[in-house]
């Protein structure tokens, strides 16, 4: 099994339920969707060499074996307490079989497997979800992307993920844009799994298309509203950006 890679490196959660958590970060090449505020397009398109922190370039596309092989090589890796790795992108999704096969070899190893996705193929996640710890899984609201809406996928994803017992993030980007019946919306299709996912909200940062921050009173009537549907939530940025660190 074998996926195009953009990077391999050693830095800290910056979001979610785990932020502040080190961890290897394996970030796939190319990604099927536009996110307005993406923050990654030099992910969209494979190159010929992956980065790696600390050692000379991987030649594209990288094996699993040799992917899992590069990850308990790091020094930092062989140090950790409890090694964990974020299978990011890009969108990761678009090769499940590299996920399963990365984490067949990193797991009896002692890492624990993180798959962040845009979470908009549920037969790709049922086919690695057997070797996945963590699932943080978007809800793209409709107006953060160029196009399309994804909501059905998305929870069907979530689903797939906790009914295998897996610990679920759902993050929801939130823009200036974001309309009140869209959000609402999202409550009620995400509602099915209220009772064991966790909801992140995430202030956009501004990026890409994106140049204006969350004002305030958008922040809060999304608060409002989620807390007011019952959901466990949590409303983090990306710390990773203000901590200046990859
Ligand atoms: S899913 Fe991720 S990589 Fe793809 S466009 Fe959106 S933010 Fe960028």
């Amino acid at each position: 099994m074998r996926a195009p890679l953009v990077e391999l490196f050693w830095s800290v959660q910056g979001e979610g339920r785990f932020v502040g958590v080190p961890m290897a970060f394996l970030r796939t090449a190319t990604c099927p969707i536009r996110c307005l505020y993406c923050d990654t397009q030099h992910s969209y398109t494979a190159t010929a060499h992956a980065d790696v922190q600390g050692q000379p370039k991987e030649q594209n596309p990288v094996t699993a074996e040799r992917a899992a092989e590069l990850l308990c090589g790091m020094p930092v890796a062989k140090a950790a307490r409890n090694p964990r790795v974020s299978i990011t992108g890009g969108e990761p999704l678009v090769f499940p079989g590299f996920i399963k096969s990365v984490g067949e070899r990193v797991r009896p190893l002692g890492f624990r497997v993180h798959l962040e996705t845009a979470a908009l193929d549920p037969l790709a996640l049922q086919h690695c979800i057997a070797q996945v710890d963590h699932l943080s899984a978007d809800y793209k609201l409709p107006g953060t992307l160029r196009a399309g809406f994804f909501g059905r996928q998305h929870v069907e994803c979530c689903a797939i993920a906790l009914r295998a017992g897996v610990t679920v993030d759902i993050k929801l980007v939130l823009m200036a844009s974001i309309g009140e019946a869209a959000f609402s919306h999202a409550l009620t299709e995400l509602d099915c799994v209220r009772e064991q996912a966790l909801l992140i909200l995430q202030p956009v940062t501004p990026c890409g298309e994106v140049h204006e921050k969350l004002p305030p009173e958008v922040l809060q009537r999304c608060i409002d509203a989620t807390e007011k549907a019952g959901f466990d939530f949590r409303v983090l940025p990306q710390v990773h950006k203000q901590l200046q660190v990859p």
